[in-house]
Parts: structure tokens; sequence; C-alpha cells
């Protein structure tokens, strides 16, 4: 049975609430995605929130993404006049040139301020998303590769630092963080096989058959390659086909019947180890 997703309108006041204050001190918004997910990891109140600001969509993770599906998001996402750069934060790739991007987003703001006769000051990042996307690992990477930390600002709240990333960009060391928008039930299943949202907010057996059914569409044969050594049974339901997998990997209980519910936890684990290879689950373009 399905759960019913809670939207919880307090939680997001909240969030933005605190983002509010920091936002007064930034000039411009990174706004972390997973590359498998980017419509689903995005929360539309953030373009609310930045008011205008201007704004650099990191799709991260892009290692567990398919390459040419996330490509095809930057195109996307470049073609609505936005500025996006696929990232991976554990290994590094794509930060340089996200540094760049939001370097290019906030030159007009510190042109403005040159022509006010205000001294020319790094520009502001500050790191959003969703929790999970992968905002602190991002911070830690540029952290590393940072010169220095310089200490409170005035107008940032206490215990914020800026990192020195160049000689004129300064990044908030604490990302703001934004609940999922969950606007339905697939996309709380396709976070969940993600490890994005917490485990009471989708029921896992379900994300399992969301997941069979994304690589059935997807990635036709994948399944079949793995769990049942090549072989495409016919089937009527993604159950069955499940079934076929816990007999063909000997899942098998007392008088030889199927252990779905152990091959489900299987696929998920495999699948979240990044066992399956690169996945996407959303492409630009579809509803
Ligand atoms: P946050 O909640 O947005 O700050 O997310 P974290 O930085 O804690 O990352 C969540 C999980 O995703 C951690 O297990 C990270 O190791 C993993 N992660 C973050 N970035 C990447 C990435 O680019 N590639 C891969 N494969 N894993 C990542």
């Amino acid at each position: 049975m399905s759960k019913t997703i809670q939207w919880y309108p307090g939680h997001m006041a909240k969030a933005a609430r605190i983002l509010a204050d920091d936002l007064k001190v930034v000039d411009v918004v990174v706004e972390v995605l997973d590359a498998r997910l980017p419509r689903s990891s995005a929360n539309p109140v953030l373009q609310e929130l930045i008011d205008g600001r201007p704004s650099v969509i990191a799709l991260n993770k892009f290692d567990l993404a398919d390459l040419s599906v996330t490509e095809a998001w930057v195109r996307h996402f470049e073609s609505q006049g936005r500025k996006a750069v696929m990232i991976s934060a554990v290994d590094g790739k794509g930060i340089r040139q996200l540094i760049q991007k939001a370097k290019q987003a906030g030159a007009p703001a510190m042109d403005k301020l040159i022509k006010k006769g205000i001294r020319p000051r790094p520009v502001r990042l500050m790191i959003i998303g969703i929790p999970n996307v992968g905002k602190s690992s991002l911070i830690n990477r540029v952290v590393r590769t940072a010169s220095t930390k310089t200490g409170d600002k005035p107008g940032v709240t206490r215990g914020r630092q800026w990192i020195r990333v160049e000689g004129d960009v300064d990044l908030l060391d604490t990302p703001g963080i934004l609940p999922p928008s969950l606007p339905d039930q697939k996309s709380a299943l396709l976070l969940g096989i993600c490890g994005a949202i917490k485990e009471t907010l989708y029921e896992s057996g379900e994300a399992v058959m969301e997941l069979i059914r994304q690589l059935e569409v997807r990635y036709p044969g994948k399944f079949q390659q793995r769990y049942l050594k090549g072989r495409s049974p016919e089937y009527q339901s993604l159950e069955e086909l499940l079934e076929q997998a816990a007999l063909s990997q000997g899942l098998l209980g007392r008088e030889g019947v199927a252990q779905t519910e152990n091959m489900a936890r299987m696929i998920l684990a495999d699948f979240r180890q990044g066992r399956l290879g690169p996945v996407s689950f959303e492409a630009p373009g579809e509803k």
C-alpha cells in the first residue's frame, strides 16, 4: 500500500527563514541537484527565495548518471538562459568550471558595485539544495583546494564563515538546506531509490518496483543481464520479473518458493552501490 507523502508547510517556512538571512549577503546561488533526478531533486521554492539573484545549477553525482542524459540536461538549462555544470563532488570533476561559471554569473553585480564607487570585493557564493544531493561533499572538496578561511563578515549569521576559493571568490562554508518538494508519489520513489529521502517517506517495495520499471523502460536488457543470466523470459508483470530474478539467483525459500523480498533488497543495494552502472531517471523534455 502507498504511504501518503507528507507535505509540511512548516518545514518549508522554517527553511526559507533561515535561508533568507544568508541570502542577503550572497551574490550567486549554486543550486545542487542530483544529476540522475534533476527534476525531482529540485525544489521550485528556491527560485522564489533567490528572487532574481543569479544562480548556477550544479548537476552533482554525474559519475552515477548517464553521461549523455546529463549533457542533455546541461543543454536544456542553458537553452532556458540558465547556467549549468555537471560535477562530481567526491572526485572533484567539474568544480573548477562551476566556480568559473559562478564568477561569471556574479560579474554584473560586481560591475554595479564598481560603478557605485564601492571597492571591488570577491563574489560571494552559497550552495543550496535538498538533503543528500552532495552539498557538504562539494563544500569539503572546495575547502581542500581553497586558500584560506576569511572569518565572519558582518551580516552573516554567527558561526558561518567564508572560504576564499580564489582571490575573487568567497564561498559560505555552510550550505542552505531545503526540504524535498515531493510533488508526487513517483518523485518520492525516485528520491527514495537514490537514498535522498528517509525511508518513512516511501514504501521500499514500491521503490524497487519503480527501479525495475525504470530500468526496463530506459535501459532494456540491463536487468536481464545482471539478474537473469542474460535470458529474457516473457513476463506479465514486474512482480513476475522479480520472481524470475529470485529464482535465477537461487533465492529460494521452503518448497522452492522465490524469495522476492530478499531479491528486492539485493536490487536496491546493488543500485545504491553503483553495481548497475550509470543510470538516469529523468531526461529533459519528459513530463
Ligand atoms: P548533503 O546532504 O547535500 O550535504 O550531501 P552529502 O555531501 O552528505 O552527500 C550525500 C551522499 O552522496 C554521501 O554519501 C556522499 O559521499 C555522496 N556523494 C556526494 N557527491 C557525490 C558525487 O559526486 N558522486 C558520488 N558517487 N557520490 C556523491
